[in-house]
């Protein structure tokens, strides 16, 4: 950049020595006097041969005179302009004029005491130049008559559009939009110049901006590889050295891509390698002409000058990038965060909310992650979540976005402005690719997951209701079974409020025992009397009214409120049952439902023993029912088996022959019964699988050593052909439906009674 600062002071220094000397003047009152002219002839000299324009009005005469670097400043020649006021007037930027005409006239009169203004003036060639404009008045005494208004002109355009361009970079403008501000503001400097800045990304270089070069040309450079002899600006990124090409056509480091500059004429290209403040290469800078030159002194500075102001921005901007890519990635999988993640569906709605586009949000949570996590350890875990990504990012298309949410929880933006149901493809091939088996620190795993979808904008137009959807389908799809997507409806939505409320009060129904329990018979099928009793828990809510266990019991294991639901009702059934010895009724074995989890967790034979010392309650007639799905877990579950099994308590699978246990599996455990699932009981009489699945089911139990129950008997026929089947023992409404503590010994006498 040329030092505009010199001319300046060295002028300044020149006006205030003349200032002084027409103060001299003015002193001794004399007329103008040969001195003035002297001072008047300097005055004029030095500013000519100043890099500033000069004007001198002499108003008494109404002459003017513009100097050449006046003229020439706005492009024009010496002879191009007329000598009159209205020259200047006229080259005033029309939005400046009136203030500039005003600031002249206040000065004239004495309103003011000095001129010094910056306007915009128009160039030749059609473009803004902007100007700082000073002027000096001479008055004559007496009555300080104005005879003369001599003015410079500083042309301040670079310096202004550098301060907008340092403004640009301080305000964080895209560096797109700088680049483009920088290649404009020397454009205007040189005519016929067109600018352009390449950013070096490894060995490539890519197009940074370009504004007045042809689009085709700026593609074609793109993606370019650097190297010794690949044009001006390969080259100079390569060598880290200037390049200046005088002639494209003929010189050899245009050889190879000559084709693609010259039919859009350009000629000439000198580069300079845009560096950092380490003196890193970070791209080139190139001047382009479309006749073949070589920079003369003012180009080469500006070349110079230009490369470092745009090495400021490249900087800056990859400083900046990589500080964004940072906190926009997820450490351990390389994708992107839940921040980017917002963001990203911020932006996506914004734009899809001016162009109608859609997209879907696919919410995908691994299924048992904690307990792979739990049980392998988190290196182990970590690996499965890296590989869990790479699956997910291999399967997404290209144009989707996959990010990782938080543990184990990813998410998908599928766009879905390209076919039908596209993100139920996109969850199917997820959940394909996730559950191919993996080994893991010589484990083999097979990872499963579930998926929540909910589309843009029927299921949601903010961010909010939208991923809160996603959130709701995901839920359902756990709820479902896992290992599947679900796709959000409203339905679902009543569903998780539903949910949500019993959420809420849950803990306070326990604590404030809004909960009750009731208890069902279990009956000798031989002898009809009274063998056992299940109890059940019940909930009146007093807004929502009863809520059945299938749907509070899932909420308690998940906001963890089963441990103490769990206690309160051991206790209290335990206590039930030495109430009932009191009042007479013989020994009936009391059934406790436990939820898997619980049952598998190392707190539970501690709870049963302080339980049992605190009730009198006789370990033998106490029994556990626990579902099939800890049966098929590993090693660890069997222990607890076997620590329950040496408290002296009983244990039975519940809901036997729904789940997925093997048979296998079940000659390791230490059980005591087996309860034959509602739904074999409820088709048997018509589905002769059914029946023969129930007679085998008795037949297996029996010859393993277990005790069988029938759940829920409704009618005499099944009964009967549970007789048939050499079933001993059956619960179900046939006999009664679970009942308060005083109905169930009422219903045990009037059994007895019978
Ligand atoms: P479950 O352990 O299989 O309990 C038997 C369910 O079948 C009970 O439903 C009972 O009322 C119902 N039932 C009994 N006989 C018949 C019949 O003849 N016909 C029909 N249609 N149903 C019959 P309930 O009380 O709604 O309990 C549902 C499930 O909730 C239970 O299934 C159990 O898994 C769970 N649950 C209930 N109370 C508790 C509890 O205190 N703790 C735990 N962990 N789970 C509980
Ligand atoms: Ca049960
Ligand atoms: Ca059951």
């Amino acid at each position: 950049m040329n030092d505009l600062n010199s001319p300046d002071a060295s002028l300044i220094k020149e006006v205030q020595q003349l200032r002084s000397e027409l103060a001299a003047i003015k002193k001794t009152n004399k007329k103008r006097t040969s001195a003035l002219y002297k001072s008047e002839e300097r005055f004029s000299l030095a500013m000519r041969g100043a890099m500033d324009g000069l004007w001198d009005w002499n108003i008494e005469t109404n002459d003017i005179y513009y100097s050449p670097r006046w003229k020439s400043m706005l492009g024009y020649e010496e002879n191009e302009l007329d000598n009159t006021l209205d020259t200047w007037k006229n080259l005033i930027h029309p939005e400046d004029r009136e203030p500039v005409l005003q600031a002249a006239h206040d000065y004239l009169s004495g309103k003011a005491q000095s001129f010094e203004i910056e306007m915009r003036m128009q160039h030749k060639n059609g473009h803004d130049v902007f100007v700082l404009s000073r002027a000096f008045l001479q008055k004559r005494q007496p009555g300080n008559k104005p005879v003369r208004l001599v003015g410079t002109h500083v042309d301040i355009t670079e310096r202004k559009r550098t301060a907008d361009i340092l403004e640009m970079i301080a305000v964080g403008h895209p560096a797109a939009d700088i680049y483009n501000a920088i290649a404009l503001m020397y454009e205007q400097r040189h005519s016929g110049l067109r600018c352009s800045m390449l950013e070096l990304h490894g060995n490539k270089l890519l197009h940074g901006g370009a504004p007045s070069l042809p689009e085709e040309y700026c593609n074609a450079v793109h993606d370019l590889e650097y190297g010794p002899n690949v044009g001006s600006c390969g080259t100079s990124t390569y060598t880290g050295e200037r390049v200046l090409v005088e002639n494209i056509e003929t010189d050899p480091k245009w050889e190879k891509i000559k084709h693609i500059a010259l039919p859009h004429g350009m000629r000439c290209c000198w580069s300079e390698p845009i560096k950092n403040s380490s003196g890193k290469v970070l791209g080139s800078f190139a001047m382009y002409f479309n006749h073949t030159a070589l920079p003369n002194q003012e180009q080469s500075n500006d070349l110079t000058t230009a490369a470092r102001l745009a090495g400021i921005v490249m900087e800056r901007d990859q400083s900046q990038k990589r500080i964004r890519a940072l906190a926009f990635t997820d450490e351990l999988t390389g994708l992107a965060n839940r921040t980017r993640f917002y963001q990203v569906l911020n932006e996506l709605i914004k734009i899809s909310d001016n162009t109608k586009q859609r997209f879907s949000l696919l919410y995908i949570d691994m299924d048992g992650f904690k307990s792979i996590n739990d049980s392998l350890g988190h290196d182990a875990g970590d690996l499965l979540l890296k590989s869990i990504a790479k699956r997910l990012q291999a399967t997404s298309r290209e144009i989707d976005f996959v990010a990782r949410l938080s543990g184990d929880e990813f998410c998908i933006i599928v766009d879905e402005n390209h076919g039908e149901t596209t993100a139920s493809k996109v969850a199917q091939s997820c959940l394909k690719a996730i559950s191919q088996p993996l080994e893991i620190t010589t484990r083999r795993l097979l990872p499963s997951c579930s998926i929540g979808i909910a589309h843009y904008p029927a299921d949601g137009k903010d961010i909010p209701s939208l991923t809160k959807a996603a959130d709701t389908s995901l839920y359902t799809a756990k709820e479902r079974g896992k290992n599947q997507y679900a796709v959000y409806k409203s339905e679902l939505a009543e569903a998780a409020k539903y949910r949500f409320q019993i959420e809420q009060s849950l803990r306070e129904a326990i604590e404030s025992q809004q909960i009750n329990l009731v208890y069902q018979p279990q009956i000798n099928i031989e002898t009809g009397e009274f063998m056992g009793v299940e109890v059940l828990s019940r909930w009146h809510h007093p807004q929502l009214g009863n809520i059945p266990p299938s749907d509070f019991i899932p909420i308690a294991e998940k906001i963890g409120m089963i441990k103490p639901l769990t206690e309160w009702v051991l206790n209290t059934a335990c206590h039930q049952a030495i109430a009932w010895k009191r009042q007479g009724l013989p020994a009936l074995c009391m059934s406790v439902n436990i939820s898997p989890k619980h049952f598998l967790d190392k707190g539970l034979t501690p709870l049963i023993q302080r339980i049992l010392d605190k009730t009198d309650m006789v370990a033998s007639e106490l029994t556990l029912e626990v579902t099939e799905s800890v049966v098929q877990t590993d090693d660890s579950n069997l222990s607890v088996f076997k620590e329950l099994k040496n408290l002296g308590i009983q244990l039975a699978i519940d809901d036997f022959g729904t789940g997925y246990s093997s048979f296998a599996s079940l000659k390791h455990l230490t059980v005591d019964c087996l309860k034959i699932d509602r739904y074999f009981i409820n088709d048997m009489m018509d589905d002769s699988k059914s029946l023969l699945l129930v007679g085998s089911m008795i037949e297996m139990a029996h010859k393993l050593g277990y005790r069988i129950i029938a759940e829920g008997v409704e009618t005499i026929e099944q009964l009967d052909t549970l007789k048939g089947l050499n079933c001993e023992a059956a619960q179900g409404y046939l006999f009664s439906k679970p009942v308060s503590p005083d109905d169930f010994s009422k219903l045990f006498h009037d059994a007895s009674d019978n």
